[in-house]
């Protein structure tokens, strides 16, 4: 016999978007569960955890969690820049510490976290909408009865997949990634490797943790290319290519891998009784497929709704509708921005990623990462497409400048 458990809100996925989720609808005095497969909350991580200290600070995420980083630099076959900031405005997280950080400020403010528990089904009433889910856990099978489902199991999209109402990504990022101990370590400094030798559709990484711990990564954009990141990354890192060089000796620490979606914003998010959020409803910046600051924010309006919602007693999609205004309004059309710079990036040669690394040489820091951030304010980038000095990046951000693709 399997257990049941009755909850107004079940969020499954215990990543990000779920937890941030969870948090904000237990607020409203709601009673929330939070359910994740694995045996503990981050236990594996998928992600290199860069995000910047902006959103960081308004998260509340605490500062033993990060790595600040001031200077950005790009190289590619035969071309490097160094952009320099006077003061840090990205980082490096922590992902387990992070991850769990977001978890347990959920569990104290009365969320139910079943970890060890993976949902497999999900319940249906008689109009085929979604009113709980099921799963198994060591005990046993367990059914979770709830009047709202916030599906954040990421990638997978297990809900929604269960529920037809999605089907699996088409275009997506696949990358791995070694955490090492390395023996020269800038901590204040990352690397983005461009080109072919690097990744045929993407790029590599050195992201710095602090003190002497690295992240070196491969991310191959698929279905464009075939190559396999991890092997690329071996490759890498045996051969010591570009800055990889300057690292010294290298001692692995654990390895990484993971998929993020990159479709677009293609997914609709509300339905009765559920909503999508974080990479469940394709919620990242394409150009460098970061979704973590995304799947934090979104997933405290899904929240949010879903708990104004239950309170109200009417959590059909019109009523949850606020949730996919709000996240659209904000980024919908500077991912479709993003989106054009990033075809424009894949279908570079090494001898054009030279010429655009010249291009990047003659950002200011904060044009270059409102530009990597995909923050395009329609008003700063028609002033850059207008105004910059440089022909060239007035070309590249006339790409962006045209909100509507
Ligand atoms: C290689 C790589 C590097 C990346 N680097 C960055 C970066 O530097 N910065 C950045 O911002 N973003 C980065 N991203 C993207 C970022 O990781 C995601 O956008 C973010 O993790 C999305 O959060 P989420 O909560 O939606 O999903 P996830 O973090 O994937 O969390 C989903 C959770 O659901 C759980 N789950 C899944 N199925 C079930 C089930 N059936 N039952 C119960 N639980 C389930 C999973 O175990 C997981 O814990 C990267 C992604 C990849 C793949």
């Amino acid at each position: 016999m399997s257990k049941e458990v009755d909850y107004d809100l079940v969020v499954v996925g215990g990543g990000p978007a779920g937890s941030s989720s969870a948090w904000a609808a237990a607020k409203k005095g709601i009673k929330v569960a939070l359910i994740e497969k694995e045996n503990s909350i981050a236990e594996t991580v998928r992600t290199s955890g860069v995000t910047w200290i902006q959103n960081i600070k308004e998260f509340g995420i605490p500062e033993d969690c990060y790595n600040k980083i001031k200077n950005f630099s790009f190289c590619s076959p035969n071309n490097e820049v160094t952009i320099s900031d006077s003061e840090p405005r990205a980082a490096v997280l922590d992902v387990r510490k992070t991850y769990r950080w977001l978890a347990s400020r959920a569990e104290d403010n009365g969320v139910d976290v079943f970890v060890k528990t993976n949902i497999n089904q999900v319940i249906k009433n008689e109009q085929g909408d979604i009113i709980g889910v099921k799963g198994s856990n060591p005990e046993g099978e367990i059914v979770f009865h709830s009047k709202v489902v916030i599906d954040a199991s990421g990638f997978q999209s297990t809900v929604s997949k269960a529920m037809g109402v999605v089907t699996q990504w088409k275009r997506f990022g696949a990358g791995a990634e070694w955490e090492v101990k390395a023996e020269k370590v800038d901590q204040e400094t990352w690397w983005l490797m461009v080109g072919q030798q690097y990744s045929p559709a993407g790029y590599a990484w050195i992201f710095p943790m602090g003190e002497n711990i690295v992240r070196i990564g491969v991310g191959v954009g698929k279905p464009e290319s075939n190559v396999d990141p991890t092997q690329r990354l071996e490759e890498l890192i045996k051969k010591k290519l570009g800055p990889i060089k300057k690292l010294g000796k290298i001692t692995p620490i654990e390895f990484h891998y993971g998929l993020i979606p990159n479709d677009g914003l293609s997914r609709k998010t509300v339905f009765n009784n559920l909503i999508l959020v974080g990479d469940v409803a394709g919620q990242a910046n394409p150009l460098v497929l970061e979704g973590i600051r995304y799947a934090i924010k979104f997933g405290k309006v899904a929240g949010n709704v879903a708990a104004d919602a239950i309170k109200n007693k009417k959590t059909d999609e019109v009523s949850l509708q606020p949730y996919e205004d709000n996240w659209r309004k904000e980024i919908e059309a500077k991912i479709n921005s993003a989106s054009k710079v990033q075809d424009r990036w894949i279908g570079l040669s090494d001898d054009e990623w030279d010429k655009e690394l010249d291009i990047i040489k003659e950002l200011k820091s904060e044009e270059f990462l409102d530009f990597i951030k995909a923050d395009f304010g329609l008003s700063n980038m028609l002033k850059l497409a207008m105004n910059h000095p440089k022909l060239a990046v007035r070309q590249l951000f006339n790409l962006v400048r045209n909100k509507k693709k």
